[in-house]
């Protein structure tokens, strides 16, 4: 592959041959390909007169609006790297990101920097502050979404708006190479206190280009932001791909699944990609239909396991096939996907299905605790080189030695690969459960409870117990106005499974914890406790 050096370079090539198009679309509001570049010049004239260098940080808090990508090609173009920051994070885990990253410049929601972030940045080393009113850009107030109003300026802080319509030239000698710092992207912290990725724009557009040239999409396709775009798989395989294929980008704010249906009907994307989760919310809605998915040309599933009871049920229920697709934030979203017209096959013996073959120009290996690789369907930690590779982590020199020894990513995934080359990924390394010496998988037991009809998510995870050392306990939310209960899940997997492996334990909550990518959170509910279906420990 052979992609543009970096997104402006490509977008600079798509506002010189299709300047009318629509780049964004959000509710009634739509922003051309030639506002887009004038709108982000001026952020970007704007930050650099007040004083942003090549280099500097630039944290950006918000929701999927026109005002992200806004702020990340205002501030490409003055030069500096962007550091996507999750708008739900708490104070704490912001201050954390801001001291981390050492950024100089954030720009978030009016109503965020009044609420926290004032005083969360205050003893950080951010001083240039813009904030974004996201009603603005948006022509139809819809009341499901959007419940807040427009506050009054902050003195303390430019409106980005307004920045972006005062016509300021891009400083000219700052656009980037595709070796440099593109974003720094702080992994969800699924495992532990989050670690920035430093992904270059050469690993961004690397992974753009493969998808722009390997999803066979028609001609400016519609793409539909499902995931969030301060994540990577939203970042990259949504708003970069994207504008590199000078496509429409739909966005909708946040993920609700009555307003994405309506969107789907509005909009007839071509394209979206999302975790698993936000699929099993689409199919249980009540209001989904086969036609609100008959415009689409592909749907992935990235980010997060995919059962391939979900696969089968979206299929029966509303005809797309659900692509599987396995990327980190330390790839730069994915390394491995299924490819158009193929179908990933699901392993006979563990039921799990192939997360796809790897990319061009991508080696992903197998390897033992030793690093040696291990024969074809044999388990072990998955291992990826190629030019989505990030060259570490902000500022991390031992983390980066550890987990990229010789610029190969070690996933700490553990996995297989079959003789034809398909990938499968069995779990996290550090999520297996052991029940009396027994290695039990949470991933094989999810996937047999998503066979059930009633349920909607499943989390296994393994809780200390006096006899076996850790046994398997169920965490289950309901599709909505199904009825079953505990024992009968539990009874359900035991048909099922070995006996080691069937959870003796099982609660049903209202819904499950996730983070703001959509992935469930087994390191909540690890530490819960709670009612469920407790059977004798001897069994
Ligand atoms: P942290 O690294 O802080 O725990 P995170 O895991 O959420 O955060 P990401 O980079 O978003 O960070 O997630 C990558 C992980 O998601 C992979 O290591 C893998 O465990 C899981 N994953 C991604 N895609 C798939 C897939 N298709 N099937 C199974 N698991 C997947």
């Amino acid at each position: 592959l052979t992609p543009p050096e970096t997104l402006l370079h490509a977008l600079r090539e798509t506002v010189a041959a299709h300047s009318e198009r629509p780049a964004l679309a959000y509710f009634d509001g739509r922003l051309t390909y030639r506002e887009l570049d004038g709108l982000s010049d001026s952020v970007a004239g704007r930050l650099a007169a007040r004083g942003l260098r090549r280099g500097d940080r630039v944290a950006v808090l918000l929701q999927n609006s026109p005002h992200f990508v806004l702020a990340l090609l205002g501030a490409w173009k003055a030069g500096a790297i962007v550091v996507p920051v999750n708008p739900m994070y708490k104070s704490g885990e912001v201050t954390h990101v801001l001291h981390d990253a050492g950024a100089t410049a954030l720009i978030c929601s009016d109503r965020a920097w009044e609420e926290y972030l004032r005083e969360t940045a205050a003893g950080s080393s951010v001083r240039i502050v813009l904030t974004a009113c996201e009603l603005d850009f948006q022509t139809r107030n819809d009341p499901r979404v959007l419940t807040f109003e427009r506050l009054a300026q902050a003195p303390d802080a430019e409106d980005l708006t307004a920045v972006a319509r005062q016509g300021n030239a891009a400083p000219e000698d700052r656009t980037p190479g595709p070796s440099d710092i593109a974003l720094i992207s702080y992994t969800s912290g699924t495992s532990g206190t989050p670690k920035g990725a430093t992904n270059t724009h050469g690993n961004i557009m690397f992974n753009a280009e493969r998808q722009r040239t390997g999803l066979e999409l028609p001609e400016a396709p519609v793409y539909f932001t499902l995931a969030p775009l301060f994540h990577i798989t939203g970042m990259v395989c949504q708003l970069v791909a994207c504008l590199d294929s000078a496509g429409t980008l739909v966005l909708t704010y946040r993920f609700e699944a009555g307003v994405v249906l309506d969107a789907f009907a509005e909009h007839r994307p071509a394209y979206t990609v999302g975790p698993s989760t936000a699929f099993m919310a689409l199919a249980a809605h009540p209001a989904a239909t086969p036609d609100h998915f008959s415009s689409f040309h592909t749907i992935s599933s990235g980010g997060a396991p995919l059962p391939p009871a979900l696969v089968e049920k979206f299929r029966a229920g509303y005809g797309p096939y659900l692509h599987n697709g396995y990327g980190l934030t330390e790839c730069t979203a994915p390394c491995a996907s299924v490819p158009p017209h193929r179908e990933a096959p699901v392993d006979p013996v563990s039921g799990t299905l192939a997360v796809g073959v790897p990319g061009p120009d991508t080696v992903v290996r197998i390897v033992d605790d030793a690093g040696e690789e291990v024969p074809f369907g044999e388990q072990g930690e998955i291992t990826v080189r190629g030019p989505q590779v990030v060259p570490g982590y902000w500022h991390r020199p031992e983390a980066t030695a550890e987990t990229f020894p010789d610029g190969e990513l070690r996933t700490g995934d553990i996995g297989f690969m079959d003789e034809r080359g398909w990938l499968y990924v069995v779990d996290r390394k550090k999520d297996m459960i052991n029940a009396s010496g027994f290695k039990v998988w949470p991933r094989e037991v999810e996937d047999v409870l998503y066979t059930h009809p009633a349920v909607r998510e499943a989390a296994v995870v393994g809780v200390p117990d006096g006899y076996r050392g850790e046994t398997v306990r169920a965490y289950i939310s309901l599709r909505p106005g199904a009825e079953t209960d505990p024992g009968e899940l539990a009874a359900y997997c035991r048909e099922r499974l070995a006996a080691y492996k069937y959870p003796r334990q099982v609660e049903i909550l209202p819904d499950l914890p996730k983070t703001a990518s959509g992935k469930i959170l087994r390191r909540e509910l690890r530490s819960r406790t709670g009612a469920g279906t407790v059977e004798p420990s001897q069994t």
